[in-house]
């Protein structure tokens, strides 16, 4: 999508953009964007919405997402088609991202939610667990604020949105401008499953009315996106004193080793770089290999990548689809022209596709790159894949840790147990073995980045819990009868406190018992 004009129109009190898709670059519509009065009223919606909704049982929220889950299969044709449109994506990226992860959720937390938020009985240590009962509840938080970025438009709206919703909250979500009709696809989906009004709500806009929402009487936000953008919803939240989460950019290595499967990492490579376009946050962006096999590996990957078919028939034929955006080419084109001047050599494109006419970028491989070069350093997003040759593994990792971004990472060699001790040696949120970046895709996994790469985790247990206050409920087992006051302090219960601490902490009948 390219957002190419801002347009005025008479009596509007918001501003109106003009779209085009990047596939043709033709004109294809308008996106409104909610103003303040807009954000407050939804967000008021959503609160007045929201004890209702926790009220229900997990089982009737659940109910709800195994609908919209069937609405989701039914109507997966046409969320691919607008995903198609408004980004450009190939079609098979759209399906696999986009239509099966957002179904994996919906049916991951309905199974699930209940079990990871019930109430936990724990035990209170020492003396006062004589006296004491503990459990934690966990309670909504009340309404959740997501925004969410364009490369996964409806993926990174349902996925948060599930969460929080099967938590017993509210969510008011704003989706990218660059790609604002497929997510308000989630909007509807959940709507024909049956979510009562004002339980989850779409607003379409830009920066400004995502600024709105963090400013709105929202309790957490749940922010995806870039750093620049995290910082402000940080340090906004942070005045504001409510929790967020941050899942920021990432520059993620992929390091490979002597005794790899050349042919699987090689193919892993090309997939980790391209899938999607390169906008993937949790993409291959580096690749160290170390010599002993560089040759062999670059020869697969040079091969692998000419193979790939670039059109805009939007077929399922079709590997690597356009540029989302136009602000995106700018800075892939930029990243390849500094690496140029700076000595790399490219090995396949290395130049927008000159066959077509909308943003289509030719997947490329180049050498001889290095960490002066910034597409070694920034966030590319692009379908490029970069390859540099290292002395060993010490080497890859000392290069793979040299980065202000840790968000995933990924090891490739036959021994897996040497490929757990390597990459959990990578100072990221999450690594692979043999496999490019799958994590987020793994509700299981909490998902989360180190350094620049945000703050927090989402998904599987720890995300559910995130969206709610562990709330601790501390009960008196003998019902509060005959308990003696604390007042009045005398000189004497300061004495048996003293003889108390010395029987607890330094005799070894005392130990045991705390
Ligand atoms: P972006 O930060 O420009 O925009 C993200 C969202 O924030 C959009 O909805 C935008 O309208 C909104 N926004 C912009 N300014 C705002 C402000 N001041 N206050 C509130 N909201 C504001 O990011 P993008 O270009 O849409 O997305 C690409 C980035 O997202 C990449 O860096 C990518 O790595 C990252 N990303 C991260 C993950 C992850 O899970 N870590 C997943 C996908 C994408």
């Amino acid at each position: 999508m390219s957002i190419y004009a801002q347009v005025a129109k008479e009596g509007e009190s918001r501003r109106v953009l003009a779209l085009r898709s990047p596939i043709d670059l033709q004109p294809i519509g308008e996106l409104v964007c909610a103003n303040r009065d807009d954000v407050r009223a939804a967000v008021a919606r959503a609160r007045a919405a929201q004890p209702a909704w926790a009220a229900r049982t997990f089982r009737a929220r659940a109910a709800i997402m195994e609908r919209a889950l069937r609405v989701l299969l039914a109507r997966q044709d046409e969320v691919v088609e607008t995903v198609v449109r408004e980004t450009g994506k190939a079609r098979l990226d759209a399906m696999s991202m986009e239509i099966f992860a957002a179904a994996d959720s919906l049916c991951y937390y309905a199974k699930n939610a209940e079990r990871f938020l019930k109430p936990q009985k724990k035990r209170v240590h020492g003396l006062l667990g004589i006296a004491k009962q503990l459990r934690i509840v966990y309670r909504p938080l009340g309404v959740i604020g997501v925004i969410t970025p364009w490369n996964g438009p409806f993926i990174l709206a349902m996925n948060p949105a599930v969460q929080a919703l099967m938590a017993g909250n509210t969510v008011v979500l704003k989706g990218s401008e660059v790609t604002p009709y497929s997510t308000r696809l989630a909007e509807d989906i959940f709507r024909e499953a049956g979510l009562p009004e004002g339980v989850l709500q779409v607003l379409m806009g830009d920066g400004e009315t995502g600024a709105h929402l963090v400013e709105s009487e929202v309790d957490k936000i749940s922010f995806t996106g870039s750093v620049r953008t995290g910082r402000l919803i940080a340090e906004a939240c942070g005045r504001r004193l409510v929790p967020c989460t941050l899942e920021l950019g990432g520059k993620d290595a992929m390091i490979v080793c002597e005794d790899a499967d050349l042919d699987r990492a090689a193919a892993g490579a090309i997939v980790g770089s391209c899938m999607n376009t390169g906008h993937y946050c949790c993409g291959t962006e580096r690749i160290y290999v170390v010599e002993a096999v560089y040759d062999a590996f670059l020869a697969k990957v040079v091969e692998g990548t000419r193979k790939l078919r670039q059109g805009s028939a939007l077929g399922f034929e079709e590997d690597v689809g356009a540029v989302f955006w136009d602000r995106q080419m700018a800075i892939i084109e930029d990243h390849v022209a500094d690496a140029r001047a700076k000595g790399a050599t490219i090995h396949v494109g290395g130049r927008r596709n000159p066959e077509l006419p909308g943003l289509y970028y030719e997947p490329t491989v180049m050498t001889e790159v290095n960490h002066d070069m910034q597409i070694m350093r920034e966030e590319t997003f692009g379908p490029i894949i970069c390859i540099q040759k290292v002395r060993d593994v010490e080497e890859a990792l000392r290069l793979a840790n040299d980065s202000p971004y840790g968000l995933n990472g990924n090891v490739w060699t036959r021994d897996k147990e040497k490929g757990v001790a390597i990459a959990t040696r990578l100072d990221t949120g999450s690594v692979s073995v043999n496999d490019m970046a799958m994590s987020y895709g793994v509700p299981a996994a909490p998902f989360g980045g180190r350094k620049e790469s945000g703050i927090g985790q989402v998904n599987g247990e720890v995300g559910l819990r995130g969206y709610c206050h562990a709330m601790p409920v501390l009960i008196d087992r003998f019902g509060g009868k005959d308990l003696p006051s604390a007042y009045p302090y005398t000189q004497k219960k300061a004495e048996g406190m003293r003889k108390l601490m010395n029987f607890l902490w330094t005799t070894p009948i005392g130990r045991w018992l705390s």
